[in-house]
């Protein structure tokens, strides 16, 4: 009987093989084996539970596959509330879904949730490997050093280069998506950029 984390892996792997710009940044791994990941809470879990996003026929079976899974996934803090504030931290989770440390491991790419609330800031930062951001519900406004701001929804993406400087921000929206890196250094995490 699959559980709801094979589901999600399955669902991941169906909408990544099938969609050029997933596809295109880096090959779904072929590396993968389950790993013994525990949960962990997360204040925003029970918002993403709660989401009825508009359905997309294209990432709508990802976005239930991520509600079904909300409550079983490790999820991960980065920044301290003295970093970002508690009011992002009530509203904003992601977890690894593949990668070094993720539920499936792989030595080849990392994927991540992420989900974030509402009128949100996400403050610029930036990080060694190369990242895809693919929008799975919702919008936000993503804005990244040398890129011209773009507003984007389900099915849409942008990429950052190694360590270019990014940031993101949510309007009455939330936005849930799937993020993908490729190396270098996939164990790496990411930095603020302090003023
Ligand atoms: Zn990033």
């Amino acid at each position: 009987m699959p559980t709801p984390l094979d589901d999600l892996l399955a669902h991941t792997r169906a909408l990544w093989i099938g969609t050029p710009s997933l596809a295109d940044f880096t090959p779904f791994p072929d590396d993968l084996v389950p790993t013994t990941q525990s949960s962990s809470p997360a204040p925003a879990a029970q918002k993403i539970m709660d989401w009825q996003a508009a359905p997309n026929p294209i990432t709508g079976a990802l976005h239930t596959a991520v509600q079904k899974a909300a409550h079983l996934v490790n999820w991960q803090f980065i920044y301290t509330e003295a970093e970002v504030g508690r009011h992002f931290l009530d509203n904003y989770a992601y977890f690894e879904l593949i990668g070094p440390t993720g539920h499936f491991h792989s030595a080849q790419c990392n994927a991540y949730i992420g989900y974030w609330g509402p009128h949100l800031y996400y403050p610029a930062h930036h990080h060694a490997s190369e990242e895809l951001y693919f929008v799975l519900s919702g919008e936000a406004l993503f804005e990244s050093d040398g890129d011209a701001a773009a507003t984007l929804g389900p099915t849409e993406h942008r990429r950052h280069a190694s360590h270019q400087p990014h940031a993101m921000t949510t309007k009455d929206s939330a936005i849930l998506t799937l993020v993908l890196w490729r190396g270098p250094d996939l164990g790496g995490s990411s930095q603020l950029v302090t003023a």
